[in-house]
């Protein structure tokens, strides 16, 4: 017999952040007859749009999380850049999902790499930098060229600058541009191509990943979305697989996630795959799942935070598929998207298209790969 799990349909998802990830979180929980509460900084927040109750308040307003996980029967986030206290007040009062601990280790970038070392899984060699004489000595230790990073809150390229192997350093100057800020330098990685898996893992340790897919960035920003990886060796996708569920589970992580890697070529075999970041949330390169999979990492993640049985990640007839984001001003395209047969048009519902904002995405079924 099927055991009935606690969260049942009526049951209010709470999700902390109200942008386009939010959204669609919250368009799936609707799918699922469950009610939404959002709780957002911003009064035009995307997410409002499709919820049943919304709190107005800032991330760190303690009592405020309080007031809100007390009134839902699980919380989740779609924002992984929340204090820690936060997090804390949250579970405090409702299950979170993911755990507290995930989010402190994913939210910096050296606790999250010293971590994913620690289970044997490689990432670019780093040193953490505190001030200009440790980015002089992490400089002689790691060599050029080099990225330094902000250790938190860095995302599309926010909080970062390659160090290039031909420029003349100036540690102070360098160091001066990031206000001081805790940071991490990392070696360049000479990678051949960018992947990431999205993976799932329910309150049972079930776990289910979807295909990996090759990310194309511009700006720094992810452009594009290709599923399966063109040119993929089998052996390389199922070590990106494997090296999901590791960090899901050394994680005890529920929820969806998604785990940034480079591939490097070797010489001798198939690519190598080095981990660049683990986002503790839906993913916008987990987007084409929506008509691409059979559960849409949206479904998956609902599923998973509510104790509901894992949906299976397999692509639709096993179609190929791609999605690009539409950026700043390229949403100014959506009547002729429309008119293009198959084009699958999604509008964040955004006001201004400023440039690099997420606006919308569109995705293409293709013939089978
Ligand atoms: P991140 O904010 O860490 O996701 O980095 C954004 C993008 O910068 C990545 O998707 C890569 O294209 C590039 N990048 C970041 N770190 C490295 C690295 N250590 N080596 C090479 N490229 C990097």
């Amino acid at each position: 017999m099927t055991s009935i799990p606690d969260i049942r349909p009526g049951s209010t998802l709470g999700i902390v952040g109200g942008g386009q990830l939010g959204r669609m979180i919250a368009l799936a929980a609707a799918n699922h007859g469950l009610k939404v509460h959002i709780f957002a900084p911003d009064d035009d927040s995307p997410a409002f749009d499709v919820a049943a109750e919304r709190t107005v308040a800032a991330y760190d307003d303690v009592a405020a999380l309080a007031r809100f996980a007390a009134s839902v029967d699980v919380v989740t986030y779609e924002f992984e850049n929340i204090p820690a206290a936060a997090a804390e007040a949250l579970a405090a009062k409702a299950p979170l999902h993911p755990n507290a601990a995930a989010l402190a280790t994913t939210q910096d970038r050296l606790a999250e790499k010293t971590f994913i070392n620690a289970l044997g899984i490689e990432t670019a060699p780093f040193r953490a930098v505190d001030d200009a004489a440790g980015l002089a000595r992490a400089l002689a230790e790691i060599g050029r060229p080099a990225v330094l990073k902000t250790r938190r809150f860095g995302y599309d390229g926010k909080g970062q600058r390659m160090i290039r192997a031909d420029e003349a350093v100036d540690v102070e100057a360098i160091f001066a541009e990031f206000s001081g800020a805790p940071c991490i330098l990392e070696g360049f990685v000479p990678f051949a191509g960018e992947i990431s898996v999205v993976a799932a893992r329910g309150t049972d340790g079930a776990f289910a990943a979807y295909d990996p897919c090759a990310n194309e960035h511009r700006n720094h920003i992810l452009a594009v979305t290709r599923v399966p990886a063109p040119g993929i060796a089998p052996q390389t996708e199922a070590a990106a697989i494997g090296i999901a569920r590791r960090i899901a589970e050394a994680l005890d992580y529920v929820g969806v996630l998604a785990v940034e890697m480079f591939l490097v070529a070797q010489a001798d075999g198939p690519s190598r795959v080095v981990v660049n970041e683990i986002a503790p949330r839906v993913h916008n390169s987990g987007h084409w799942t929506i008509e691409g999979a059979t559960t849409s990492q949206f479904a998956q993640h609902v599923r998973a935070v509510c104790g509901w049985p894992l949906g299976d990640p397999a692509r639709v007839a096993g179609r190929a598929v791609e999605m690009h984001n539409l950026i700043g001003d390229e949403v100014d395209d959506w009547a002729a998207i429309l008119a293009r047969p198959g084009a699958q048009l999604h509008l964040y519902g955004k006001g201004e298209a400023r440039p690099g904002r997420k606006m919308g995405h569109v995705t293409w079924l293709l013939p089978p790969a």
